[in-house]
């Protein structure tokens, strides 16, 4: 390795590492030391294998090999494989509500409120054909402008995915071209994303911030536990979930919105180290989905004598009804078979308080403590893990420094896991490290608030609701308060699509690690001027990896009062590279 690196600040992952370590057993982080070298080529998005002439790289040294076969140039190659991660991870956004609105046109789920869900079913299928004119409706007007003039604003699945898709085939556009088609589909993600949370609330109901168990010791010694991983269809998380309690199974999660209006999933360990429950020996059923889960979940569920089963499966099933009871009597009937096998579970759980909205967070109230000065910023924390990173260190350790100087901090997803499992969204520890300032404006805003404020899952609708809420009340754009957004340790391709369109909107966004865009300054430098000059917000790809988490914190703290940041994006990129 490069360098050494702790491989995860959670004291419960660590002590199933060392055992897996004591057992053989590889995990993400040995694979990820075993994959070193990484090829620079596909880290600085210089390469290509869109076609069967390929694979193609462009090489910074060898005359011969500038370009791919087909003429690709590394502009064109660096572009499009940005383009092509915002493309996946819209596609990402898609799949999930076409689940969520199969299962109430197949009839597996009653909607709460019928008329409500109708009309979002029918925005759906217009945001599909057209873009839609919910969007258009709820985004401040100044912004949407922008967007069309640019030929950004989103105009549906037909002219934004199958034509971006499109650009990966061939063509003549150039390298910033393809980096507006980046935007324009991760736009597209974002109205999906927004739908998606209000038709959760239509379809499935309310929910309210509740307090929810997270990390390892979840997990019961003594009766079965089924673990849900990733995002599927919600109406089989219902169903299994209602069966699971009846028959005395413990439900948990990885990778899942934890709120339901009925019910609350605990939250066994977050993305990086979702191998780690499988090696307590005490899951007896895995049902995966497939965003977000790792392959390596079924060599190991193997190792461990652990059904899986994939949540696709119920395609084929008879019913929902029949799919669900026939997964819980096999977890019963696998906890019988594992009874000899040790479960050894962590104790560590924390209590963390998650699902804060709109209709339960004053906006006005914050609005009115940065007018004052009471807090500096707003810091949204977003993304999962990486193991390039010690796994919740980045996270922990920015909330902690942000908080401390009097950020108020707001988080999403798996990013608020990575917090509850450190006390960061516990009600009970909520002055620990915080301002006086933040620590004042928790207490106007409501009893018993933990010092972050989770927003919800991607599957709850996200940070955006809350930001069109802050411009509303605010009466003025995102790029003119003093918000930004932070994916501190980020991974998947729909955490790429949100920092675009975070980013679009007008929120300074920073991104770890960077961006596979490094190796064309072409790219780096429209990236870093378009941003700027058309949203008023810059997208930071920093390119330095060793810098500590502390130190990027101070680096944003001095961005936002408007000091330079040396080895950050919004540097003078062809001064670098001259
Ligand atoms: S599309 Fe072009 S650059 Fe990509 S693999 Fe094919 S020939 Fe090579």
């Amino acid at each position: 390795m490069e360098f050494i690196q702790k491989k995860t600040a959670d004291p419960a992952v660590e002590k199933i590492l060392e055992s897996a370590a004591e057992k053989g057993i590889l995990l993400a982080w040995d694979r990820f030391e075993g994959q070193l070298p990484e090829c620079g080529f596909c880290e600085t998005g210089l390469s290509c294998r869109d076609c069967l002439q390929g694979p193609c790289v462009s090489h910074p040294f060898k005359d011969s090999s500038k370009m791919g076969v087909c003429g690709k140039d590394k502009d064109v190659l660096a572009a499009q494989t940005l383009l092509r991660l915002a493309l996946k991870g819209t596609l990402t956004y898609l799949d999930r509500i076409s689940d969520l609105v199969h299962s109430v046109q197949s009839g597996q789920i009653k909607p709460k409120k019928k008329t409500d869900a109708d009309r979002l079913i029918k925005e759906f299928g217009a945001l599909l054909h057209d873009g839609g004119t919910g969007m258009k409706k709820e985004i401040p007007r100044a912004i949407f402008r922008r967007w069309e003039d640019v030929g950004i604003a989103p105009e549906g699945m037909r002219r934004d995915l199958f034509k971006a898709s499109q650009k990966l085939e061939g063509g003549v556009a150039n390298a910033e071209e393809i980096l507006l088609w980046s935007f324009k589909v991760s736009l597209l993600g974002c109205a999906v994303q927004t739908l998606f949370g209000k038709m959760k609330t239509a379809i499935l109901g309310e929910t309210v911030p509740a307090n929810i168990e997270v990390n390892l010791g979840v997990l019961k010694k003594n009766v079965p536990n089924l673990l849900l991983v990733g995002a599927f269809s919600p109406a089989l998380k219902v169903k299994l979930v209602e069966d699971a309690k009846k028959k005395g199974v413990n439900t948990v999660a990885i990778c899942s919105d934890p709120l339901f209006p009925s019910f609350q999933l605990p939250l066994v360990t977050n993305y990086g180290s979702q191998e780690a429950p499988l090696l307590t020996g005490a899951v007896d059923l895995v049902v995966a989905g497939d965003p977000f889960v790792y392959p390596s979940l079924m060599a190991l569920a193997a190792d461990m004598e652990v059904p899986v089963v994939a949540a696709e499966g119920l395609k084929r099933a008879k019913s929902l009804d029949v799919f669900a009871k026939e997964v819980v009597d096999k977890v019963k009937k696998s906890f019988d078979v594992r009874r000899n096998i040790a479960r050894d579970i962590p104790e560590s759980k924390e209590l963390s308080c998650f699902g804060f909205s709109t209709a339960t967070v004053d906006v006005k109230k914050i609005i009115e403590a940065l007018k004052r000065g009471q807090i500096k910023g707003i810091a949204l924390l977003a993304g999962s893990n990486n193991v390039k990173f010690t796994q919740d260190l980045e996270l922990t350790t920015l909330a902690q420094e942000f908080l401390r100087k009097d950020i108020l901090c707001l988080s999403e997803g798996e990013a608020s896991v990575s917090l509850g499992k450190f006390g960061f969204l516990n009600p009970a520890r909520k002055d620990v490290d915080v301002g006086k300032g933040v620590s004042k404006l928790l207490s106007s805003l409501g009893k018993n608030l933990p010092s972050v404020l989770d927003l919800g899952s991607s599957e709850a609708g996200g940070v955006t609701p809350f930001l069109l809420e802050l411009a509303k009340v605010g009466k003025k754009e995102f790029k003119d308060f003093p918000v930004f957004a932070v994916f501190a340790e980020a991974n998947r391709s729909s955490e790429v699509t949100e920092a675009l369109w975070t980013v679009a909107m007008g929120v300074p966004t920073y991104f770890w690690p960077a961006l596979p865009v490094t190796g064309s300054s072409k790219a780096m430098e429209f990236l870093s001027r378009f941003c700027q000059d058309t949203f008023g917000a810059k997208l930071f790809i920093p390119t330095e990896k060793k810098t500590e988490a502390r130190p990027k914190a101070n680096f944003i703290l001095k961005e936002m009062i408007g000091e330079t940041v040396p080895r950050l994006s919004g540097y003078p990129w062809k001064e670098k590279t001259k």
